[in-house]
């Protein structure tokens, strides 16, 4: 077989890159292993504009925010399937100092931030809860539908072969490689964590971390919103189920769900929710990112025979969509990517 583009791995990454190829009709084979323990499979869909307890405005917000609102539309078009939710974020008070540290971040950044005259909810849904803040726009993508749509879509193209990839197994040929009976000129990485399998420079700050979460039962919790101290709960496409992490571990010894996390979680859930819930079941993966926080985008050489995205850390809902298109856009039109998300920095 003959396709011009090999892409290795459909979780976000390699789905958002196949949509804008194909988008550019550029023929494209996806390889991917089943895995569903891996980040994607695994990952809440948050896509939050503010970040950390002095909520200030994530990495590329005010372009990112607007731009995944319309992809996520458009591949949920191309799909027959809505997979993005606009909602917004209610965080809980429980005392004047946090809802006065909350105030002063909204004179900042009032696009984001607000504290709401009447607050949305009952506020007796929480143990304690003084005032509510809230964050908006956020939204909630279905990564799970997203990928299981996309892969459908695939598999019915003759578009995807359902196994692993060995990289040892490429032959490198005058119009581009061979991999077993594929033959392609170029290839794109989107492997996540198994990039690690691979020989890659030193050179790449490569940060693997590992992140716990929990599926939870909470029947009366109001799904239009998602809830956030510590923890983020997210609510779930099945009625009265929700999504609770996640932990963020540097040093792990193996990549398994841990009694540690659902303990702590536990712990923390009760001092937080005056209302029943159940624990459904445990995750855990481990999400590729770099030591300096930004993705991994771009080719090995002028002639753009090896391509990659990847390093998308805690945030690939928002930035696979977006640094997908500068891949794709500087493959076919030469097109700048974001110089601090370039592959060439390590060049
Ligand atoms: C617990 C948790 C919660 C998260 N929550 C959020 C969130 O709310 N919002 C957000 O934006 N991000 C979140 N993230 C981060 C997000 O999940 C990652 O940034 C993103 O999923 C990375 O996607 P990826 O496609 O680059 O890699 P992956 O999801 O790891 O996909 C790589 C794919 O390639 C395949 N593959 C790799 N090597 C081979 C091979 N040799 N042969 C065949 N197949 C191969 C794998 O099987 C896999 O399907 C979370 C992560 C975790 C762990």
């Amino acid at each position: 077989m003959k396709t011009e583009v090999l892409i290795i791995g459909q979780g976000i990454s390699g789905t958002w890159l196949s949509y804008y190829l194909e988008k550019n009709k550029v023929d494209h084979f996806v390889i991917d292993q089943a895995d569903s323990q891996s980040a994607s499979r695994q990952a809440g869909g948050l896509i939050n504009p503010v970040t950390g307890r002095n909520k200030v405005k994530t990495w590329l917000a005010d372009q990112l925010l607007p731009f995944c609102q319309t992809a996520y539309q458009q591949i949920g078009e191309c799909l027959q399937t809505s997979v993005i939710d606009t909602k917004s974020i209610i965080e809980c008070f429980t005392n004047s100092e946090a809802t006065a540290l909350f105030s002063r971040r909204v004179n900042e950044n009032p696009q984001y931030l607000e504290i709401p005259s009447e607050p949305p909810i009952q506020l007796d849904l929480f143990h304690n809860c003084q005032a509510v803040g809230l964050i908006r726009p956020a939204y909630l993508v279905s990564v799970q539908l997203l990928l299981s749509t996309w892969r459908d879509r695939l598999r019915a193209l003759g578009k995807i072969g359902e196994y692993n990839f060995d990289p040892h197994e490429v032959v490198k040929t005058e119009s581009g490689y061979t991999y077993k009976d594929i033959q392609c000129k170029r290839i794109f990485f989107c492997d996540g964590a198994r990039i690690q399998e691979r020989s890659i420079s030193p050179a790449i700050p490569l940060a693997p971390t590992k992140g716990e979460a929990l599926i939870l039962k909470i029947p009366d919790l109001p799904p239009s919103f998602v809830y956030k101290n510590k923890l983020t709960l997210l609510p779930l496409a099945e009625k009265g189920y929700w999504w609770v992490g996640s932990s963020y571990d540097w040093a792990f010894e193996h990549t398994k769900p841990t009694s540690a996390f659902k303990e702590h979680t536990l712990n923390a859930l009760e001092k937080w929710l005056a209302i029943p819930f159940e624990i459904i079941e445990q995750r855990a993966a481990v999400r590729m990112g770099t030591m300096e926080r930004r993705p991994l985008v771009g080719f090995d050489s002028p002639e753009k025979n090896w391509g990659i995205l990847n390093g998308l850390g805690t945030k690939g809902c928002s930035l696979a969509p977006y640094f997908a298109y500068q891949l794709v856009e500087n493959l076919l039109h030469g097109s700048e990517i974001d110089p601090e998300a370039s592959w060439t920095r390590f060049q």
